[in-house]
């Protein structure tokens, strides 16, 4: 499966925003769209004109890249938000953010969402008592997620949850700091996550 192997803050820069990619970094004045808030590369500084269909695409790719998917997943998370009725836009990001990958980031046991996959592909992660190894797995409102006894001492772990205690957690997650487990206490609103995802202009885009 293609990867992207190459610098995490150019991602960012190319969207013009901060998608927190790189953990700690990313709430410091290191971050690179707080000392360089514009496109990579020698033409990054030159204004550009985006076409109507550019701006549905930056849109996708920033939101598929917050959460580390890739197209083809990408799609059938839309595909299944479709399905579900309701308001596909909302629904695709709320699968989005039932992946224990994101789970784990959210609840604090790890610094992104990359270090989140690379605990779940570890075996660090216990999913209502049960060790679950893949990232995409979607997490169910009740459901109990905490880090394995054997990994609960491991210095990044700790940091990791000490730094979102400090920044505080979403409010529909209940996070035990000492236990080091959680709970998906259930589906966020539309309100709970981030007011400049536009996720309409993703469905228009693959309503095209
Ligand atoms: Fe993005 Fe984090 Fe890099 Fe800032 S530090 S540009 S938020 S990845």
């Amino acid at each position: 499966m293609a990867r992207y192997f190459g610098s995490k803050c150019r991602i960012c820069r190319r969207e013009s925003t901060k998608l927190f990619l790189k953990g700690e970094k990313c709430f410091s004045d290191k971050c690179a769209i707080e000392r360089r808030n514009f496109g990579p590369g020698v033409q990054g500084q030159r204004r550009r004109k985006v076409s109507d269909y550019g701006l549905h695409l930056r849109e996708k790719q920033k939101i598929k890249k917050t959460y580390g998917v890739l197209e083809k997943q990408f799609r059938n998370y839309f595909e299944k938000a479709e399905r579900m009725g309701g308001v596909t836009g909302e629904n695709l990001l709320v699968l989005l953010e039932r992946r224990l990958d994101n789970v784990v980031f959210r609840l604090g046991f790890s610094a992104s969402r990359s270090e989140a996959r690379q605990v779940v592909s570890h075996r660090q992660i216990l999913v209502n008592d049960r060790l679950v190894n893949i990232g995409s797995y979607l997490v169910k409102p009740g459901d109990k997620v905490a880090v394995v006894p054997g990994a609960r001492a491991h210095a990044r772990i700790k940091g990791a949850l000490d730094g979102a205690m400090r920044r505080g957690l979403p409010g529909w997650l209940d996070v035990d700091p000492v236990g080091m487990s959680g709970t998906f206490r259930a589906l966020p609103d539309r309100s709970d996550l981030p007011a400049d995802y536009n996720e309409n202009l993703i469905v228009e885009l693959y309503s095209k």
